[in-house]
């Protein structure tokens, strides 16, 4: 924890075409620690000047890095992926630091993210096309090739991981990237940018911006003529924002949005099991995930049972200083999130829910001036509540009794969200019938939050547009084209008769 008194750390640029350079039109702001409310770290805030410059020289570092030998992006991509393995425990410290996800969590997380960046250069050289038949007179095929330069638009739940899951793919496929990352949490992201310069990346095949959203930085990167993608992370409401300002630049857009996630326990489930995935899922990252099973699903004659465990296990979550490792959930990332999440407790309450567990902010001696929340269950939800169907991205559980498999089926689609789902039972039958008919990108089946590199993530409805990781990840960045040669040369006068 920031002591009063401890000297800020100091990131006074930003990265463009592999300089550190000061903003010309962006401005010096402060980061907050959300242990304690106070200032950690000075950052530089990009202005729409800074982005203009920066996608200046993602657009002329493109022709020689789209050109790039497949084994050549590779081989740096391998580079960075050794550079992040060996930075892992601090870009964790650093990241806990700036958004107050529990250490354990960050390290979990971070330390994973060098085999990611390895399986994104496994596909540098992937980006084939196919040969199409036709008829013996014509060859015609396909290739892929780049889009262009990537705005990469970043949440602060997950600043790295975020960048990740864009940066990888984009690279992978030839593309030069501008990043975005959020306002609350720049910090991790310059780290990275560091650690590409140190990879020994050409200048301006990754630029980092830190900036404000509307009105700044993200707004003019969404609104650039020469940005030819954005690959975006956030809230609903700002990809529609996204998209109307592009909307005079015909972008291509990957969006991963919010979720309201069902996890459904049947009755033949293996209950502890349920349990263990159903609370973690609950209150990981403070709730502030979106593929967080936020919406537990309980088979009436297992429900009481649920509802007493998940009170139960609510006391035994150490909520406390994000760096110390025995803390199991941090504070709220800033303090509009915390006060976000007491005023669903309050709706909750109001609409008739019952308050088993938490509900309040925590405050006193460690915990004082930080966002910290206690871990929470609502009990008796009805899925019309507005905690059933608003996406909280706090550590709040609404748990919904069902009766048949039918009604739990209606219920998990009856949301506007799409992202994922979780089932637990022991009959395949079931489990396959109903991860079929679930109105979700992704359904995991006795887990829960399975989350890899190679396995397409990302949602449908109001959960988004596009898949991250898997090798779709690396379509989203390629156009096709296609070929068509004719073997003969032969064509016929169209006014010969
Ligand atoms: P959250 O509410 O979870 O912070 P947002 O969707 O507001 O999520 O923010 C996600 C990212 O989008 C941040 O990097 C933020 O700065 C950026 N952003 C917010 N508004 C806009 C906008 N109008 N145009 C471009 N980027 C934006």
């Amino acid at each position: 924890m920031q002591q009063a008194g401890t000297p800020l750390a100091d990131y006074p640029h930003l990265y463009i075409g592999g300089q550190w350079v000061a903003p010309v039109d962006g401005e010096q702001v402060e980061s907050i620690d959300p242990s304690n409310g106070r200032p950690w770290a000075r950052v530089a805030f990009g202005g729409p000047g800074d982005i203009d410059a920066a996608v200046a020289a993602a657009r002329a570092a493109f022709p020689a890095w789209s050109r790039r030998p497949g084994h050549e992006r590779a081989a740096l991509l391998r580079r960075l992926a050794d550079a992040c393995e060996r930075a892992a425990p601090e870009l964790a410290r650093l990241e806990t630091t700036d958004n107050g996800r529990a250490l354990r969590e960050t390290r979990a997380d971070i330390g994973g993210h060098a085999n990611a960046w390895h399986w994104y250069a496994s596909l540098a050289d992937k980006g084939s096309g196919r040969t199409i038949p036709i008829e013996d007179s014509v060859h015609a095929f396909t290739t892929r090739r780049p889009v262009g330069v990537v705005g990469a638009i970043t949440p602060w739940n997950v600043p790295l991981m975020a960048a990740l899951w864009k940066l990888g793919p984009a690279l992978a496929a030839g593309c030069t990237v501008v990043l975005k990352p959020a306002e609350h949490t720049p910090v991790t992201s310059l780290e990275l940018a560091r650690l590409f310069h140190e990879a020994g990346f050409p200048p301006g095949v990754v630029n980092v911006v830190p900036g404000w959203g509307a009105g700044g930085a993200g707004e003019r990167l969404a609104t650039h003529p020469d940005v030819a993608k954005i690959a975006f992370t956030g809230e609903g409401e700002t990809a529609k924002a996204i998209l109307r300002a592009g909307a005079d630049t015909l972008k291509r857009y990957t969006f991963e949005l919010g979720g309201k996630a069902p996890h459904i326990v049947f009755d033949d489930a293996d209950f502890d099991q349920a349990m263990n995935a159903a609370t973690g899922s609950a209150w990981a990252l403070c709730g502030q995930s979106c593929a967080l099973g936020s919406r537990v699903l309980v088979q009436r004659p297992v429900y009481e049972r649920a509802v007493e465990e998940f009170a139960r296990r609510a006391a035994r979550v150490r909520v406390g200083p994000p760096l110390h490792v025995e803390s199991h959930m941090g504070p709220q990332a800033h303090a509009q999130q915390l006060a976000k999440t007491l005023s669903y407790v309050e709706a909750g309450v109001h609409e008739g829910a019952e308050l088993v567990a938490g509900g309040r902010r925590i405050t006193g001696g460690d915990y004082d001036g930080g966002y910290y929340m206690q871990p929470t269950v609502f009990a008796r939800v009805d899925n019309r509540m507005r905690i059933a169907r608003e996406e909280i991205f706090g550590p709040v559980a609404a748990l919904i009794p069902f009766d048949e498999e039918e009604e739990a089926i209606a219920l998990a689609n009856d949301s506007s969200y799409g992202l994922a789902a979780g089932l637990w039972t022991r009959d395949v039958g079931r489990a396959l019938r109903v991860s079929s008919r679930i109105e979700a990108g992704m359904v995991w089946v006795n887990t829960y939050r399975y989350i890899r590199w190679s396995t397409p993530y990302g949602g449908v409805k109001a959960s988004g547009w596009g898949r991250e990781n898997g090798l779709e990840a690396l379509d989203a960045y390629l156009d096709v084209h296609t070929t068509i040669i004719s073997k003969t040369g032969q064509f016929a006068d169209p006014y010969a008769s």
